[in-house]
């Protein structure tokens, strides 16, 4: 039998196509030349330089890489997770930062823009000469997000938009925010410029997670946009909640890669950290640590491939994403915590990426649907009744 790999014990990337291994390899390149280096200094910092990002990233045809035309790649569903993978594997910061590119900016304009939307946005984004956001959360308004504030007024053929958008990534770096707001017919989402007049993102600073990322409150007063500036196709929250699951798509794959680089850290750490006489990963306890994270690891990574597969099937259920993002996410930061106690006091040192991945991950718990949320909607999926509403 040929040697284990302690980091893919079922050797789950062999079920990658070549394709997808060749994808692999590239963005776990980059990530490693271009970001590993860097990020801690940009947690550090609080800073994450979008723009030089953005344009790597284009170049290698990651932003929007699961869309078709209008220059994006239209690689696999399991290509786009691969990737997020190893870019999370580094920091959920930079994952974030395409996430919401190709699958809260792009995928809307892509999936419900008017040709002129597309035509307009839809290439730039994805060479990453333009960067884009996504508004839905208010102050208000957070996992119930029907209440929201936000409005959208018809003034003779303009729309004229006010409100509050809140924690939004990319904010204060985006060219163009998709902005759901409420019309006279529902909520409806809207292709802003952020150089219109009556929009002004306000970053958000103190962040204890996700620092190597821009967040940022999106203020829209007597914002107005012509009338081709809606999205033609969007009808109601439930085109807005297409895109979220897009996203969360990324994530059930991305929080594998945050979960496997706490592993390999805490493996490194306990073969060669020396106590009592020997390396503490000869110690049961220790072992026993390591064994359950490669398990979830591994679990994890299979309920991503399923996910993948199905979603490259065109039959990928929401409810089956919540089961993704509610299990690899808690699993995910359950590693990061217990990778942490190998480590030591060694683990809460920026050194080491472990408790990084786990303060980042405490905001991929919250956004895209709590797990509160995810578990009620799976909830529903078991039993028929909606406890949430
Ligand atoms: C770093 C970061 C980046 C983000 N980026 C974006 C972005 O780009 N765009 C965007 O629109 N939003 C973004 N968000 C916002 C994110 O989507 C929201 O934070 C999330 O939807 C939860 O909303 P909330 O924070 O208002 O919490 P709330 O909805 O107020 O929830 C608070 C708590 O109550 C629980 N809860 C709520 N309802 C129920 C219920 N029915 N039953 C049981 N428990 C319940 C929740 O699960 C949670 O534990 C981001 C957030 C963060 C932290």
């Amino acid at each position: 039998m040929s040697e284990l790999d302690p980091l893919d014990l079922l050797d789950l990337d062999d079920e990658l196509t070549d394709e997808e291994r060749d994808i692999r390899d590239v963005v776990r390149r980059f990530a490693a030349d271009r970001v590993a280096p860097n990020v801690a200094e940009w947690f550090e910092e609080g800073t994450f330089p979008g723009r030089e990002m953005a344009k790597e990233l284009g170049a290698l045809d990651i932003l929007g890489m699961h869309l078709d035309g209008y220059g994006c790649a239209g690689a696999s569903a399991v290509s786009y997770g691969v990737a997020c993978r190893e870019l999370e594997a580094v920091d959920s910061g930079i994952r974030s930062f395409t996430s919401v590119q190709g699958s809260l900016a792009m995928f809307p304009i892509r999936t419900y823009g008017s040709e002129e939307q597309r035509e307009e946005w839809l290439p730039r984004l994805a060479r990453g000469e333009a960067i884009g956001c996504f508004g839905l959360t208010e102050p208000d308004s957070g996992s119930d997000p029907g209440e929201m504030r936000t409005s959208a007024r018809r003034d003779g053929d303009d729309w004229v938009l006010n409100g509050t958008k809140m924690w939004i990534t990319n904010g204060g770096i985006a060219d163009v925010a998709v902005i759901w707001a409420k019309t006279e017919d529902g909520v409806s989402g809207f292709v802003v410029p952020t150089d219109t007049p009556g929009f002004e993102a306000r970053d958000i600073h103190r962040k204890l997670s996700l620092r190597a990322s821009i967040t940022s409150e999106l203020v829209l007063e007597d914002c107005r946009l012509p009338s081709g500036a809606i999205l033609p196709e969007a009808r109601g929250l439930k085109a807005t909640l297409s895109c979220l699951n897009e996203a969360r798509f990324g994530i059930v794959w991305g929080s594998v890669g945050a979960a496997r680089s706490c592993l390999e850290s805490a493996l490194e750490y306990a073969k060669t950290r020396v106590q009592f006489g020997k390396p503490i990963g000869g110690f049961q306890l220790t072992q026993r640590k390591l064994a359950d994270m490669a398990v979830e690891l591994n679990k994890a990574m299979l309920l991503a491939l399923r996910l993948g597969r199905l979603k490259d099937e065109g039959r990928l259920a929401p409810q089956q994403v919540s089961m993704g993002k509610l299990n690899n996410v808690r699993e995910a930061l359950a590693i990061a915590r217990e990778a942490r106690t190998i480590l030591g006091a060694s683990g809460i040192s920026a050194e080491y990426p472990v408790m990084r991945h786990m303060a980042n991950l405490e905001s991929v718990l919250t956004y895209e649907g709590t797990s509160e949320i995810h578990t009620l909607i799976i909830g529903e999926a078991l039993t028929g009744m909606r406890a949430f509403t």
